[in-house]
């Protein structure tokens, strides 16, 4: 009985991890994951993936969600420009003072 009770509760939190990755409302999907087990961890694997999360950008080489600190994108392996843009900006600011 314990086992079946920590494989729910295991269920549950991959759900919410899983959900998490494709850009969903983990905690929704932890309270699903404890609802109904495994069908929620089929559900979310089976959907497909929502917009960027607030700390992604869209790669513009490949298209696909990357941290938005990346200075190089994990898919493509394309430098990301958008640090270099930050740091002058910064510079101008300074400069302005
Ligand atoms: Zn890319």
């Amino acid at each position: 009985m314990d086992f079946v009770v920590l494989l729910w509760i295991l269920f549950a939190i991959v759900s919410a991890v899983a959900a998490y990755g494709k850009g969903r409302i983990p905690g929704w999907w932890l309270l699903l994951g404890f609802a109904i087990g495994p069908f929620a961890l089929m559900s979310v694997l089976v959907l497909p993936k929502v917009g960027p999360l607030p700390n992604e950008i869209t790669c513009p080489f490949c298209g696909e969600f990357i941290k938005n600190k990346a200075t190089i994108c994990r898919y493509c392996g394309q430098k990301q420009n958008n640090k270099e843009d930050f740091e002058f900006s910064c510079d101008a600011t300074k400069k302005q003072k």
